[in-house]
């Protein structure tokens, strides 16, 4: 295959030159020059859009433009971050950064509402010298620095604004010179579930691994094209835009917006056209059931899904529910039920770690709730009365390792047991940036005791570095689930229970909740707040020495529904003592948009405590910033 030039002779990844991405990008400026790169679809005008088509040979253009610009205000290393909206001028903006020889920043317009604390906190860590951001956010981004002194605040380039002309003075960075394999060509943010974001240092070596990982396992060709409204400041959605670099056809970009609005310009995209590619796509598992909610074709409209090779499922949980409501949909149009492919990764591993692969259907099993929460798989029916659905996220890619891990000892766990998932392989990025103790503690442990026969670090060195992804898992007849954060485990009288397990059965107990917008935590008894005390059904009474975890459920009130709390308290409390035994102390109905999320959607459950225990979540809090809990 094309991809075997970076194939040793184990058929593991091996990189042997200095190469980078811009080399990559150059190869296809010049070999592909009338070749169409990148295609964004623009529907803020028309319903049915306008499309920007960039050839390689123009887009080779801009970047040295841009690049040459950056040059005249930058050293080597620079962090230069991009704020720009959803547009062909953001990977543009990318791609210029790293042809400039600095490290790109991918971040997002300040005119992006609600998420302005997270854009300053990261602006400060990663201090850039320049942003690159597009006419139309030019005036936003110059707002947002104002308050800053002068000689603090970064020069701010508008990417369209800059005349090809200015590329002529542009210096090619020379591979093995001024850049290699191991230099940083980005930071991704994390996306700041439980914590504040922190900067992952990417570097050549690691984002190459990983966008042939992630063609070796969808089996993306020379024929196959990815369609994509992921905003690129999500390790997901930058991932998607880079993957033309080294391979396939065009990526067609639209915005979040276009897609939430509607969900049938996505599926429209992605089918069969003339061109006879297969098609791709990423996307976390609400997008999946919002396009089957609301993104069907119209009555007679012709719509043919056939040639869908893959559709990555991640970033969050997968639920059963999203992918059968997704197939029930689209399978009539000819999408193959081997299409959806639940997947695991993070901002640490670049993007992707592991998926379904291309010729199986998603794998679900139902494993029993008490011996999960012990720490072990026990597969049973999915009838059985404590059957808690646990959706396969496949094999690991090619040359990763993924094993699971008692912490404490760095012993490694049986198939079957749950403990730490660590990953091992080229695509795992350095470190984070500015954080050595974070970075240590994440990036370099070692695997003390391998297990001595089945061991899932077979093929990787002894004294390999392993990272700690903060995950629970377990791998079980060569199948990887991921069962939850680490940091978000509930853990209340001595036993486990995972946050969404329990807000699943409190969302199926009550049509007055919000379904996906409930968060379930535990606060020490003394921090709870008086009103828990003076409710004679939470069953707790105060006392200032008692520190013990007790459960707590936040809840957003589902749309138009008018419910007496007192009632919906006790349906949540008596299902989930049923369920899980355990008691719910306090169930706090919020109004829409209270649960602090992150920049990408998901429920940030360690903000949401916060905001609980200080009270500002009872007094109609609304997310504003990103979650801040500190440890
Ligand atoms: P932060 O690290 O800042 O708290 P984050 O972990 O959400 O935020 P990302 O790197 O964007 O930042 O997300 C990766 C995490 O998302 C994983 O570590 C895991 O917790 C979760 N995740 C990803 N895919 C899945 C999946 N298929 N099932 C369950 N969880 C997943
Ligand atoms: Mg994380």
């Amino acid at each position: 295959t094309e991809f075997e030039q970076f194939l040793d002779e184990n058929g593991n990844l091996s990189f042997n030159e200095d190469a980078t991405l811009v080399d990559y990008v150059e190869r296809n400026v010049r070999d592909q020059a009338d070749t169409l790169a990148y295609r964004y679809i623009d529907y803020s005008r028309e319903r049915d859009g306008e499309a920007q088509d960039l050839t390689w040979a123009q887009f080779g253009k801009r970047l040295r433009a841009v690049a040459a610009r950056l040059q005249q205000v930058t050293e080597h290393g620079d962090r230069v971050a991009i704020l720009a909206p959803q547009s062909l001028e953001y990977v543009i903006g990318f791609f210029a950064a790293l042809y400039a020889s600095n490290i790109a920043v991918p971040l997002f317009s300040p005119d992006e509402p609600g998420h302005t604390d997270r854009l300053h906190a990261v602006l400060d860590d990663c201090k850039p010298t320049a942003i690159l951001t597009s006419t139309k956010s030019a005036e936003a981004v110059r707002d947002f620095f104002a308050d800053k002194p002068a000689k603090e605040r970064p020069r701010v380039i508008a990417v369209d604004a800059v005349p090809d002309s200015v590329g002529s003075t542009w210096v090619a960075p020379v591979a093995g010179k001024d850049h290699n394999k191991d230099t940083v060509a980005y930071l991704q943010y994390t996306s700041g579930s439980t914590r504040v974001p922190a900067g992952v240092e990417i570097t050549y070596l690691a984002v190459a691994a990983n966008v042939l990982q992630i063609y070796d396992t969808i089996e993306i060709d020379l024929n196959s094209r990815g369609v994509t409204w992921l905003p690129m400041f999500h390790d997901m959605g930058l991932l998607t835009v880079i993957l033309p670099a080294l391979g396939g056809r065009y990526i067609t970009i639209m915005s979040p917006q276009a897609f939430v609005r509607r969900p049938g310009r996505w599926i429209k995209e992605l089918a069969a056209a003339s061109d006879g590619a297969g098609t791709f796509a990423a996307a976390p598992n609400f997008a999946f059931e919002h396009a089957a909610a609301r993104g069907l074709p119209k009555e007679g409209e012709e719509l043919d899904l056939s040639n869908v090779i893959g559709l990555i499922n991640g970033s969050e949980p997968v639920t059963v529910s999203s992918m059968k409501k997704f197939n029930d949909a689209f399978g009539p149009y000819g999408l193959p039920k081997t299409a959806i492919k639940p997947c695991y990764g993070m901002a640490e591993a670049t993007l992707f770690v592991s998926a379904t692969a291309r010729e199986n259907e998603a794998k679900v099993i139902y494993v029993d709730r008490e011996d999960l929460n012990a720490g072990h798989l026990t597969v049973v029916d999915d009838d059985a009365p404590n059957a808690v659905p646990q959706v396969s996220c496949g094999q690991v890619a090619m040359s990763q390792w993924a094993t699971i891990v008692d912490p404490e000892t760095g012993a490694e766990r049986a198939d079957g047991d749950v403990g730490e998932i660590w990953l091992h392989g080229l695509n795992i990025g350095k470190g984070y940036w500015n954080k050595d103790d974070e970075t240590e503690a994440t990036f370099h442990n070692k695997l003390v005791t391998p297990l001595e026969s089945g061991s899932h670090a077979e093929g990787t060195d002894v004294d390999a570095d392993w990272m700690a992804t903060g995950d629970y898992g377990v791998w079980l007849d060569n199948e990887l689930y991921i069962t939850g954060r680490v940091k978000d485990l509930v853990i209340v009288d001595g036993r486990n229970h995972y946050p969404q397990d329990l807000e699943f059965s409190a969302q199926e107990s009550s049509t007055a909740l919000r379904p996906g917008f409930i968060a379930a935590f535990s606060v020490p008894a003394n921090e709870l707040p008086s009103v828990v005390f003076d409710n004679a059904n939470s069953g707790l009474a105060y006392d200032a020495d008692d520190a013990a975890e007790q459960l707590v459920v936040v809840a957003e009130r589902g749309v138009g529904k008018r419910v007496a709390p007192q009632e919906v308290a006790d349906t949540v409390r008596a299902a989930i003592a049923q369920r899980h035994g355990v008691m719910v102390r306090d169930v706090l109905l919020v109004p829409a948009g209270s649960i602090p999320r992150t920049s990408s959607g998901k429920i940030a459950r360690r903000a949401a405590k916060g905001a609980y225990v200080d009270g500002t979540l009872r007094g109609g809090y609304q997310q504003t910033a990103f979650p801040d809990a500190p440890d």
